[in-house]
């Protein structure tokens, strides 16, 4: 038996000082103890050294294989020039093997404002395959090198040197990450699940396969699945609905995309761009969305589809309605992202139950009168964005999560922006913003019985933070101090 004591414990809703320690047996809450035992020799002791303890958070959509890698990989978040990028990449290229991933690229950050040529790419690194992904994964640059390679593989894309969006960014992307073999594959989930437990996570929804034809490793990864320190809930990123079954998967889709992003200006909106005639890209017609959502709905499969613009959201919750009117299942399909919405596409969303997975922290980098988002879409628009506190005021069970690696895998960070929204009409109470994190993301994914709260009976996932959420200290002084998987300290910076 294990004895958990000396914290303050989070129990429905609130702090609650009579709790004076938890009992956990094989990986399950047993008790909540109002009085310590009275010998504790009896027990093996986790001292919480007066942290707060939070049931053990759940980030309801990440890329971890990308995470994982990218971890691993050359991060060009601090380059403020070409000449940064180009530094940057040969400093990384002694230790390249075949291929170098160059992610966290945001053109705007640079003096020069657009991506390297690939004649400047080519001169630093002629000899391995180079990808250069913008920071919201929805552009990227290769050398020439890596282009011919694509071209050998029979993929078929432009060589003259421009930036790939859409359909050319997602078959590059997926042709680097399929070069790898299984031992790396693993290697950068253990590297995204250590970053997960230091983020102060329990468990993360991850994406497996390639956004289009391919599961990918999902069999691979489900068969390692108790291997690894926190829980994965896996989706079959793909439109192929046979190899999913295949594998057993209950769920299908998270970024298969109905249009791009806001950065890209491929987000589908219904008005323009601000001074700009485009509306954005629909990736796919209503009627391939039909077929895909109505196939995997009669499979029992929880359907996931990344939608940014409000076009592309109204699009797949159309869909969503239909279903929940005429063969309703309990089934919690997905808008994931769901950033731009007025009122009465929020009424939309509650008619058709639909779960909104967003992320706080494009409000954070994004937001404001004076953010990026004003910038491309206006303000009026621009508080239209990731509407927290409106869906759940409308009883809408929204989830929270990073999108890692687009933002980072930090409960802090994401807690911060549902509190300090840019637009106040959209904060998030303490009370609201922990449960986005906790209890509505096990009941995404219908595990409402096993976590999510702190309850005897269910299993005994913790994060413990150095602070009480509902009287913070200055953001720079919270920090993660432990996280308990199934009982066991799986992190442990107390
Ligand atoms: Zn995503
Ligand atoms: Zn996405």
């Amino acid at each position: 038996m294990i004895l958990i004591h000396n914290g303050h414990f989070y129990i429905g809703g609130a702090f609650d000082p009579d709790i004076k320690a938890i009992l956990v047996q094989d990986g399950t809450i047993r008790a909540l103890l109002r009085e310590l035992p009275a010998d504790l020799n009896n027990y093996e002791l986790i001292d919480l050294k007066e942290h707060w303890v939070y049931p053990g958070f759940i980030d309801t959509h990440t890329h971890s294989f990308e995470g994982g890698l990218y971890s691993l990989m050359l991060d060009l978040s601090e380059a403020l020039s070409i000449q940064d990028v180009l530094d940057l990449i040969t400093i990384a290229r002694p230790g390249v093997k075949e291929h170098l991933f160059a992610w966290n690229f945001d053109e705007l950050k640079l003096k020069e404002k657009r991506f390297p040529t690939r004649a400047e790419l080519d001169s630093v690194i002629p000899d391995k395959n180079l990808i250069l992904r913008r920071m919201d994964g929805h552009s990227c640059m290769i050398n020439s090198f890596a282009c011919n390679n694509l071209e050998n593989a029979g993929i078929k894309i432009r060589c003259e040197g421009e930036v790939f969006k859409a359909l050319e960014n997602d078959l590059t992307v997926h042709w680097f990450h399929k070069s790898l073999d299984a031992e790396s594959i693993l290697a950068n989930y253990r590297a995204a699940a250590q970053i997960a437990l230091k983020g102060g996570f329990t468990t993360i929804h991850t994406m497996v396969g390639d956004a289009n034809d391919s599961i990918g490793h999902y069999a691979l990864l489900k068969k390692h699945l108790s291997s690894f320190p926190i829980d994965y809930i896996l989706y079959a990123q793909s439109f192929n609905i046979e190899a999913a079954l295949e594998v057993g998967a209950d769920r299908i889709g998270g970024c298969i995309l109905a249009d791009g992003s806001i950065g890209s200006y491929t987000a589908a909106v219904y008005e323009p761009y601000k001074g700009m005639p485009m509306r954005g890209h629909l990736y796919q017609s209503d009627s391939f969305w039909r077929n895909f959502i109505y196939m995997a709905h009669r499979y029992n499969m929880q359907v996931g589809v990344h939608c940014i613009g409000d076009r592309a959201i109204a699009q797949i919750n159309d869909i969503y309605s239909e279903l929940a009117n005429t063969d309703f299942k309990d089934l919690r399909h997905m808008l994931i992202h769901c950033e731009m919405t007025d009122d009465d596409l929020i009424n939309h969303i509650k008619a058709s139950s639909a779960v909104p997975v967003m992320q706080p922290a494009f409000d954070l980098y994004w937001g404001g009168d004076s953010g990026f988002y004003a910038s491309v879409l206006g303000i009026e628009r621009s508080r239209k964005m990731n509407r927290f506190a409106s869906m759940l005021s409308r009883g809408i069970r929204v989830c929270g999560s990073s999108d890692w690696y687009i933002t980072p895998l930090n409960i802090n960070l994401s807690l911060d922006a549902l509190l300090n929204h840019n637009n106040p009409a959209e904060r998030l109470s303490p009370e609201q913003a922990i449960k986005i994190y906790t209890e509505n993301a096990a009941w995404l994914s219908h595990d409402e019985a096993q976590f999510g709260a702190i309850r005897s009976g269910l299993q005994a996932d913790f994060s413990v933070l150095n602070y009480n959420l509902f009287d913070p200290p200055p953001y720079s002084q919270r920090k993660v101090k432990a996280v308990i998987k199934k009982g066991i300290l799986q992190y442990d910076a107390l």
